[in-house]
């Protein structure tokens, strides 16, 4: 008979209990995915008893690595004190006037539970500013499961259309026709494009959504012309603009929006601020954020959830945040500009088309030898698609080094030079 190992054994088992085996699709691995047992630092062990080390950090959510001892304490003290109530708590204030100190553009914020919510808030509130249905997306970019969000996702180049009209394609089966049309798709750092197509729908547009380093499209910065020249469209159009910052909000002290002139209407907000718990938030300006204000006579837009804010998420979010102070902020941003350097020596060594995109502490690998301008430059084709799974499975299986599956790395403050040799060293006999 075969010897199975243990976590094939539990993936036998979850096949017959979970959809796949697995609850998110992100942890999903052939044949089988291994169970972790535990994580501590930089490294994640799972029940086999092999130890990664962790360039993932749960998709970019954990900023100081596993078990960050802050966290845990503070966490542990308020464990005890109860985990949810149905009372406002002391420690969710103390948090929102962090967020609102630390961010310019941030005067009101509401916290949710997942990015996914946030960015669904945030659509909600624009439009309910706004009066308008429509919103704005680029093609490509992820932003979460709500209906809205998640048009344009396709991976089929058949589906794209014209890059002077991206169709607005759904992702699920199923998905309302309504949905696709009040979704207006426009090409990324694109001005002229995004302009003539925003240009079509002015009247109707609630608010065009940015992620000022979209992972999906390419992870490649949007550049200042093109926010600019995004704001201002909005400010003649009666529209808002927003960021989605659920990743990128790591980038700099006060979220990737630091790098641009103009500031957003709205940010939604995720992952880094929850300390490792799940979380969301919508944050931006106070005439805006009104729509959610109770004490409004004509309450345009009634929001609530059963676990926001709760005490364990704003706890460990609050003390992740501290931690993650602007000298933390700098320090990892040059680790990882010193990842990158390393890791295009490896490059050249080898002399091998590959590039790298990214910003702040989180970066992408291309099969290409000049970085990708764009999302239909950024998309890799199967065959493509295999070679970078092979060397994820090389880097996993082999050098024990669990990456994010879009050959991209997210570090975290815990992280020392000793990682950055073990991951371009890793990578050095992976190109081979
Ligand atoms: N927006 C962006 C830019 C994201 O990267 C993600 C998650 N990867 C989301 C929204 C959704 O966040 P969540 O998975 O917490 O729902």
């Amino acid at each position: 008979s075969q010897k199975l190992s243990n976590s094939e054994k539990l993936y036998r088992q979850a096949q017959k209990v979970l959809s796949g085996g697995v609850s998110r699709n992100t942890v999903f691995r052939q044949p089988y995915p291994n169970y972790a047992n535990t994580a501590s630092g930089c490294y994640i062990t799972d029940i086999e008893g092999t130890v990664r080390t962790d360039f993932a950090n749960n998709m970019a959510a954990l900023i100081h690595g596993h078990s960050f001892p802050p966290i845990v304490d503070a966490v542990i003290s308020q464990l005890k004190k109860g985990t949810a109530y149905t009372l406002a708590s002391e420690i969710e204030l103390s948090f929102a006037k962090h967020l609102i100190k630390r961010v310019q553009s941030f005067e009101r914020i509401r916290f949710v539970n997942s990015g996914t919510e946030a960015v669904m808030a945030m659509i909600k509130a624009s439009r309910a500013y706004t009066g308008r249905a429509k919103i704005a997306k680029a093609e490509g970019s992820y932003h979460g499961t709500y209906d809205f969000a998640e048009v344009s996702q396709t991976a089929n180049p058949s589906n794209w259309g014209n890059i002077d009209n991206p169709s607005s394609v759904p992702l699920a089966h199923g998905t309302p026709p309504c949905v696709s049309n009040d979704v207006v798709i426009y090409p990324y750092n694109d001005v002229e494009r995004t302009l003539a197509i925003l240009d079509k729908q002015a009247a109707d547009i609630a608010c065009v959504i940015i992620d000022p380093v979209p992972h999906r499209v390419g992870m490649v910065p949007g550049n200042q012309e093109f926010v600019e020249a995004v704001y201002n469209w909005t400010r003649e159009n009666g529209a808002l603009m927003v960021f989605d910052e659920v990743i990128t909000f790591r980038v700099k002290y006060g979220g990737a929006q630091e790098n641009y002139k103009v500031s957003p209407d709205l940010t939604s907000l995720g992952k880094i601020i929850g300390g490792g718990f799940p979380v969301g938030a919508v944050a931006g300006r106070e005439e805006v954020m009104k729509v959610f204000d109770p004490h409004e006579k004509n309450l345009l837009l009634p929001h609530s959830g059963t676990f926001s804010a709760n005490p364990i998420t704003m706890t460990a979010g609050y003390t992740a945040m501290q931690y993650f102070d602007k000298k933390a902020v700098t320090k990892l941003n040059r680790i990882t500009d010193g990842a990158i350097g390393q890791i295009r020596e490896v490059i050249k060594l080898l002399d091998i088309p590959v590039s790298i995109t990214g910003a702040g502490s989180m970066f992408r690998m291309h099969l290409r030898p000049t970085p990708p301008n764009t999302y239909r430059e950024a998309y890799e084709n199967q065959e493509v698609k295999k070679l970078i799974n092979e060397l994820l499975d090389y880097m996993y299986y082999k050098e024990n080094i669990l990456m994010i599956n879009t050959f991209s790395c997210m570090l975290s403050t815990v992280m020392t030079q000793k990682e950055i040799d073990q991951l371009t060293e890793g990578l050095y006999r992976a190109f081979k």
